[in-house]
């Protein structure tokens, strides 16, 4: 059993403090927000993840697991401090390293002993070094330390489990034997571990997630190219994952990527590679291919009510960027709503978890009602769009939703249904990639 502290405790570093407990070290998850840190020490979870609320009350009770915001409290007693703080986008769009540099000074003012660093931020290459720099000017006294970099590759959503059962585990760092010791803090987990140098490490995260980034956009160009040529981008999927080479994952069609890693991670990368002399034409097209993919559903919706929204309302099942969170960061549905809203629509939306988080994200907007359920949001609707494919919204009774709408029409963002049997119910469906169908008379 180590020590750890983890600095941070937002979606990262909330399941990695809580995770590390489960697996037997004794953990203390730091936060400089002392609202969320009362509320983790009463048990109470800050985020919605699958499967967290429980880990969370069974390691508090078995003591493994504290919160502080107290450095002072967090640092002097662990061997191991893992940074998990937010690396946001600046306005260029770098890494803004600020959180990040903040608690490297903060460890290094309340260390007492030798300490291995973690970085599990998503940082750019060579921030293990600023943090090294950052440490070393700000110790009291001469104390040797270590910085490893340990990019997390967890999904929101099943962070969790993800975190318990990793594809592989990335350690990097200028001294072999500190990657290795960190190494072994996971070692009751089954996996396949890479030692790496620092530098190789941070570029990995940044890689995989452009990497499926490019995925994800390379399959919208696709969507937008089978509507043209009447094609099914669902059955053009699953013919190229069937291929082993390409694999079947990451390849729906839908609104774009949103969160909060791909658009800052592919941005921060491009970033680095301008800074570094070099540039990046293909995530350059991803991204631009994102953002107007992001404003399909948008465009359809308008194209089929000719151009004119005044005084319609849309329901929007889905607000979070995906299923199994409540994350809003960058999430499609506010691209969705903005433009609806700035085309006279007025909005009701519904979300099984997201509905607070989209509250504050949605502040400064009027027009927006929030429903009490799907079928609710569609109370006085003239057409509904699927932002988010929650399992709930996957087979909802149609009969009542098309007994609803005063137009009965789904723009369909995820590609959740099947377009014969839309027709059948007598609803027009709109979805991406594949064929419009209008309601059998
Ligand atoms: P988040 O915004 O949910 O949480 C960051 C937390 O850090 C907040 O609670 C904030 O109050 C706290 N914080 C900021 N400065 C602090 C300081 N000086 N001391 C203590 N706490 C401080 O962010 P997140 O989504 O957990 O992401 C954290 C990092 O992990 C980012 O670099 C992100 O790119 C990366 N990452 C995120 C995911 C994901 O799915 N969210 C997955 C892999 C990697």
């Amino acid at each position: 059993m180590s020590s750890v502290a983890v600095i941070g405790s937002g979606y990262v570093g909330l399941a990695t403090a809580v995770c590390l407990a489960e697996i037997g070290h004794r953990v203390i998850g730091v936060d400089i927000d002392e609202a969320k840190i009362a509320k983790l020490r009463g048990g109470t979870p800050t985020i919605y993840e699958p499967g967290l609320d429980e880990l969370i009350a069974s390691n508090l009770k078995a003591g493994r697991l504290t919160f502080t915001s107290d450095y002072d409290e967090a640092i002097p007693g662990a061997d191991f401090v893992f940074i998990a703080v937010g690396t946001p986008p600046g306005r260029r769009g770098e890494a803004d390293l600020h959180f990040v540099k903040q608690a490297a000074k903060a460890v290094a003012g309340a260390m007492k002993k030798t300490v291995t660093i973690v970085n599990k931020s998503t940082v750019p290459i060579g921030t293990g070094n600023i943090v090294a720099r950052i440490v070393g000017e700000n110790l009291g006294d001469e104390i040797p330390f270590y910085v490893v970099s340990n990019p997390e590759f967890l999904r929101e959503g099943s962070a969790v489990y993800d975190f318990m059962h990793p594809d592989r585990l990335v350690f990097g760092s200028h001294d072999e034997t500190a990657a290795r010791a960190v190494a072994a803090l996971y070692s009751k987990l089954d996996t396949k571990i890479l030692i790496t140098d620092l530098h190789t490490a941070e570029m990995i995260k940044y890689a995989s997630n452009a990497f499926l980034a490019t995925r994800i956009s390379f399959i919208n160009e696709m969507a937008r190219i089978c509507e043209r040529v009447d094609a099914d981008v669902k059955v053009v999927s699953e013919g190229m994952g069937l291929d082993r080479r390409i694999g079947p994952l990451f390849l729906d069609a839908g609104i774009g990527y949103g969160g909060s890693c791909f658009p800052k991670d592919v941005k921060a990368l491009i970033r680095t590679a301008e800074e570094a002399g070099g540039t990046l034409p293909v995530l350059e097209a991803v991204e631009r291919v994102n953002s107007g993919q992001k404003r399909v559903l948008a465009r359809k919706i308008l194209a089929r009510f000719g151009g004119k929204l005044a005084g319609m309302r849309i329901a929007v099942w889905g607000l979070a960027f995906k299923p199994n969170t409540d994350d809003m960061r960058e999430a499609p549905s506010r691209v969705l709503i903005e433009e609806l809203l700035a085309n006279g629509a007025t909005v009701s939306a519904y979300d099984p978890v997201a509905m607070p988080a989209a509250k504050s994200a949605f502040a400064a907007l009027a027009g927006i009602r929030y429903a009490d359920s799907p079928l609710a949001a569609l109370d006085g609707a003239d057409a509904l769009a699927v932002v988010t494919e929650w399992q709930e919204f996957r087979s909802p009774d149609f009969r009542a939703v098309r007994e609803r709408l005063k137009t009965p029409a789904i723009f369909d963002g995820r590609n959740l249904y099947d377009p014969e049997e839309m027709k059948r119910c007598g609803l027009e469906y709109y979805p991406i990639g594949r064929a419009a169908a209008k309601a059998d008379k």
